[in-house]
């Protein structure tokens, strides 16, 4: 394996721990101790330090060095967080010779500082996607969502990344507005998306 191709598997699984298991600091535990009971708070933080998981393994340190002159490449790709990693990532698979240039440290922006809920679906609803551009369009949006998980579970399992994946999430309603709301939300994806994998819970 050349050194490049090094390179991007080890900024890769970096980005992926940062992914996975996103960044829990002291600052933002203390934030959440306001509001949350401390029970949750114990169990969710538990072990947690003040720097992000892939920074305090020495087996996920990268040390890239600064570009200096001039070279070739078949791609360059501006920017180390996630989606300039995993297009590197996917296209040094196709034998191209690509060059990922980052101005601070690999997952230094947003990648290295998220909440690292592997989730699927966009930032907008599925209803807004399927009134822009139509219903089979907006299915095929939602079908690429599932398929962002399966390559995150596939590089995970592929490149070893030892993050502690865990599956599942939970949006809760704070009031009967928001109640009805997502459960509109959860209709749509049921009926238009035949996506069976959501569970409707009601607490009276
Ligand atoms: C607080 C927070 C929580 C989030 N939680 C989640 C979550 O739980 N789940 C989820 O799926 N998403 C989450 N996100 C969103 C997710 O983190 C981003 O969508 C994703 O990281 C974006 O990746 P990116 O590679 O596009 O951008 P970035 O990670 O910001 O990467 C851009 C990189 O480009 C570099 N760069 C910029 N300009 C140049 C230049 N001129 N030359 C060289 N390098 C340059 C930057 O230094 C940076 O490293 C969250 C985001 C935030 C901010």
């Amino acid at each position: 394996m050349n050194q490049n191709r090094r390179n991007i598997l080890k900024t890769t699984i970096v980005a992926g721990v940062g992914y996975g298991l996103g960044m829990f600091t002291q600052s933002k535990l203390q934030n959440k101790q306001q509001t949350l009971p401390s029970s949750i708070i114990n169990d969710a933080f538990s072990g947690c330090s003040d720097l992000p998981f892939y920074k305090t393994n020495p087996q996920y340190s990268v040390n890239f060095p600064t570009l200096t002159n001039s070279t070739e490449c078949d791609v360059c790709i501006v920017g180390g967080g996630l989606t300039g990693l995993s297009t590197a990532l996917h296209l040094a698979n196709t034998n191209l010779k690509v060059l990922l240039i980052e101005k601070n440290t690999i997952a230094s922006g947003a990648s290295g500082m998220n909440g690292g809920q592997i989730l699927n679906s966009y930032e907008c609803d599925m209803e807004f996607l399927e009134d822009k551009f139509g219903l089979s369009v907006a299915k095929e949006f939602w079908n690429l969502s599932l398929l962002g998980i399966d390559i995150i579970k596939k590089n995970i399992e592929k490149y070893n990344i030892n993050c502690g994946i865990n599956m599942g999430s939970s949006i809760v309603a704070f009031n009967n507005k928001h109640y009805a709301e997502l459960q509109e939300k959860y209709n749509t994806l049921k009926g238009n998306y035949q996506y069976n994998n959501l569970h409707s819970a009601c607490r009276k």
